[in-house]
């Protein structure tokens, strides 16, 4: 009992995570249109849906050679710089938690603390420069929080889950300094970031998995 994921539940939130991709197609595309070069979301599908062909032998493997086949799948099978980045950081989260057969509540923490950490020194972002960065980042830093206070595992998910939607919301008004949105003249000021908005998807569906099925 506890909190404790194994690479089965990690397949299953990839699943879940798969599933909201895939329906928000239409959204994440118009997004990337305004800002960036309307790819996002086909990339990103492209790299769930090569994950979800592995998913039964995903499952059988120890959780460290999971992240580090999810981080080679996105490096060889996404294009764009999102390939890279979750390529780099999910190699990153695989040496992280390397010989690990599960995650707890901190060893997750500490997979997505190294994933961020890997992203920012590999794309040169900082948060506040409008990216993925800016719904990754601060998840982190409050399920670190939330894990020094002693929150209940509930608690701490729900909180994770607040700040990547909240961190996600708040690229609507950020000037991008990073990527494609970075070269418009109005650095994409009112419009939110595709790659920050995917990566709520999967933050929010992380921390959905866990309150239902995980705690
Ligand atoms: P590309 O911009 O190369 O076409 P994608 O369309 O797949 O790649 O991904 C775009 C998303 O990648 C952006 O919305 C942003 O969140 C993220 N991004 C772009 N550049 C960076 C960077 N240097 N650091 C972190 N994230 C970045
Ligand atoms: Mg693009």
């Amino acid at each position: 009992m506890g909190f404790n994921i194994t690479s089965e539940d990690y397949v299953k939130y990839l699943r879940l995570a798969a599933a909201k991709i895939e329906e928000n197609g239409a959204y994440i595309t118009a997004l990337d249109a305004v800002t960036g070069d309307g790819d996002h979301w086909a990339n990103i599908h492209k790299g769930f849906s090569a994950l979800m062909q592995m998913a039964p032998e995903l499952e059988t493997k120890p959780i460290d050679a999971v992240f580090r086949q999810i981080g080679a799948t996105m490096m060889s099978k996404v294009g764009g710089s999102s390939g890279a980045l979750y390529g780099g950081a999910y190699l990153a989260a695989s040496k992280k938690v390397s010989g690990k057969e599960k995650l707890d509540s901190p060893d997750l923490c500490d997979a997505l603390e190294a994933m961020v950490t890997d992203m920012m020194s590999r794309g040169k972002a900082q948060p506040g420069d409008k990216t993925m960065i800016d719904t990754l980042y601060p998840a982190v830093q409050v399920y670190k929080k939330a894990i020094a206070q002693q929150c209940s595992d509930r608690e701490t998910m729900e909180m994770v889950r607040d700040a990547a939607l909240q961190g996600a919301q708040s690229t609507e008004q950020m000037e991008a300094m990073k990527g494609r949105a970075s070269y418009r003249q109005d650095k994409g000021v009112g419009h939110l970031d595709p790659g920050a908005v995917t990566m709520a998807y999967q933050i929010t569906c992380m921390a959905d998995y866990t309150i239902d099925h995980v705690i």
